[in-house]
């Protein structure tokens, strides 16, 4: 299974993508994931995508694309993998469809996560807190955490940020809908609702090829 989740900031790419990779056993591919790794180890990359990650704002395709070209080596990518939260602009679908070009590989399907309104994705984000030990994701009102978890609350989940990461989505991400839609691959899922019925749609949009 190769595929791409699609979907603003808090539309839950990154919950649905945890169940969805651990059906399928691929590596779940998380550009934001690795970018605030690099941050944590202040590597030159790190530093250099920092900037714009606390700003709220996208991090250069050249930065994000070379780092997604050496992911696509590992071995655990070769059966298969799903990429959260990229390509994020249409240079780096482009790119990524050279990619896979390149290596004879063909996606098996991108999904979006729509309709879900930006207030409730504001309140969503803020919410969000993730367990540092197992990455599980947490919502203090929705999904809390247990009691005695040792949380991490994101640096870019502050309200002014999140309206600015929504910005961004709409001005240069949406733009992969008609990209994907033109090729075939689009499935859309409905984001709002029980999070087990969204990943039931999911995993049908998944199947229907
Ligand atoms: P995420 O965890 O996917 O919400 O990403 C957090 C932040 O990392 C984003 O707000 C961007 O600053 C940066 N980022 C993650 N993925 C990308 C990407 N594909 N292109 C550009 N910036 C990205």
């Amino acid at each position: 299974m190769r595929t791409i989740l699609i979907g603003p900031p808090g539309a839950g790419k990154g919950t649905q993508a945890k169940i969805i990779c651990e059906k399928y056993g691929i590596p779940q591919i998380s550009t934001g994931d690795m970018l605030r790794e690099h941050k944590r180890n202040k590597t030159p990359l790190g530093l250099e995508a920092a900037k714009a990650m606390d700003a709220g704002l996208l991090v250069p395709d050249a930065v994000v694309i070379g780092m997604v070209e050496e992911r696509l080596k590992a071995p655990d990518a070769q059966q298969g993998f799903l990429f959260d939260g990229f390509p994020r602009t249409v240079p780096q679908a482009e790119s990524l469809e050279a990619s896979l070009k390149r290596l004879e590989l063909k996606l098996d399907g991108v999904v979006l996560i729509d309709n879900v309104p930006d207030d409730l994705i504001v309140e969503r984000i803020c919410g969000r807190r993730t367990d540092k030990t197992t990455g599980q994701i947490y919502h203090i009102k929705y999904n809390p955490p247990p009691l005695g978890a040792d949380l991490d609350h994101r640096a870019d989940d502050k309200e002014e940020t999140v309206r600015k990461r929504l910005t961004e989505y709409h001005a240069q991400t949406a733009a992969l809908i008609p990209f994907y839609e033109s090729r075939g691959l689009l499935r859309r899922v409905h984001g709002v609702g029980e999070m087990s019925a969204i990943t039931e749609q999911m995993l049908a949009a998944l199947q229907a090829k």
